[in-house]
């Protein structure tokens, strides 16, 4: 069935078609100057030294744990109310996730208090997830880290240029991680950035992205180079310039969108403040957030009573979400035996709402009193 409202619009238009074509009549198709651009982009508008453009986000967190010198018998910090990218990243270099409860419904990030908790001799990593584009509590995070020396990674993936306290999301801790995935804040089909202020990061990361090879194709293509060298186990992780161009046209339209996704926030949370039973997390955030979702909690609920309120806003004709299943319930982490109270009820009591920047009062007005309805009967 075609919903009414979906959940995410794309925001494309003949920009992105423009810049495509530019792309394939230049005849240079895979990793070069458009892929040098959007990091360009990046670097300026994160305001952060380096900017790694690679294929997806999974393999920039990949990448990620890899430059963080992450390996077996070390222990990572990361919740469970994410995307299992987040937590695979760190089995893929061998390494243990070790997962940490969020504060609750009104705050859904890592909860500093827990990370405390379980730290021992091996942990070595926090992954820090900024849900729906909000700040995880990083001056608290950053003090356990450089207390027990530990690297930060930060999955932006929902916070392009989201902020805390000034800072961009991402610009935090050791190196950040976001993705282009076709329903994130920037789309390009497939496609991620890695980010980082260290030299070192940077270089490392770099050169995994394409097979631990001295020279790329674009600098032989061009005559800078005419051989080279593996020096490192490296991969084939690199973004391709169609993409990319897709990626420099979304970064353009960006402050744009997200300043109009601020408009629909504020307008959910004001109907919201009439319905009784929601928590609105982040209610009172008043930093620029980019929005990435529209997650809601309902108070005293159960999984039960959620989906039936899900079902019923569907046939309203309205399209919902779940962000997340919690990841220490899926089959391949249930053996870790996690037990995370508040996340556990978030992710059995959430319902992701609509979100994008062309939804319109009225439409926001008609989401809330179908979620009402739902919910009170
Ligand atoms: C989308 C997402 C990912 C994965 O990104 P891909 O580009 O699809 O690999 C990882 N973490 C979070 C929090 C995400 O939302």
């Amino acid at each position: 069935m075609e919903y009414q409202i979906p959940l995410f619009q794309l925001n494309f238009g003949e920009e992105e078609i423009q810049a495509v074509t530019e792309t394939i009549r230049s005849k240079w198709i895979s990793t070069g100057p458009k892929c040098e651009e959007l990091e360009q982009l990046f670097v300026e508008m994160m305001q952060v030294k380096h900017a790694v453009s690679v294929s997806n986000c999974t393999d920039a967190l990949h990448l990620a744990c890899l430059t963080c010198g992450l390996q077996p018998g070390d222990e990572v910090l990361c919740p469970s109310l994410t995307f299992a990218a987040s937590v695979n990243c760190v089995r893929y270099v061998g390494a243990t996730p070790v997962f940490c409860d969020i504060v609750g419904p009104g705050h859904i990030n890592i909860d500093p208090e827990d990370i405390k908790r379980k730290i021992t001799a091996k942990t070595k990593a926090i992954v820090v997830v900024h849900m729906a584009g909000f700040p995880a509590m990083m001056d608290e995070i950053m003090t356990i880290a450089r207390e027990y020396h530990l690297k930060v990674i930060e999955d932006a993936c929902h916070g392009p240029l989201s902020e805390y306290k000034g800072k961009k999301l991402g610009t935090i801790g050791d190196v950040a991680t976001f993705s282009f995935f076709s329903n994130k804040n920037i789309s390009t089909g497939e496609g991620g950035m890695l980010i980082t202020n260290s030299d070192e990061v940077a270089e490392k990361a770099r050169l995994l992205r394409s097979h631990g090879m001295t020279t790329m194709s674009y600098q032989r293509a061009k005559g800078h180079a005419t051989a080279y060298d593996i020096v490192e186990l490296g991969y084939n992780f690199r973004m391709d310039d169609i993409r990319a161009s897709i990626g420099c046209v979304q970064m353009r339209k960006l402050q744009e969108d997200l300043e109009k996704r601020i408009r629909v926030r504020n307008k959910y949370v004001n109907e919201l403040a009439e319905v009784k039973g929601v928590v609105v997390p982040f209610a009172d955030n008043k930093e620029f957030v980019s929005n990435y979702i529209m997650p809601i909690v309902l108070v005293d609920s159960t999984k039960e009573k959620r989906d039936r309120v899900r079902d019923a806003i569907h046939q309203a004709g309205i399209q919902t979400s779940n962000h997340y299943p919690a990841i220490h319930k899926f089959s391949i982490y249930k053996d870790y035996g996690a037990l995370l109270p508040q996340t556990e009820y978030v992710a059995d009591n959430e319902i992701t709402l609509p979100m994008y920047a062309a939804l319109t009062d009225e439409q926001i007005e008609f989401i809330v009193r179908i979620v009402d309805r739902a919910i009170h009967g």
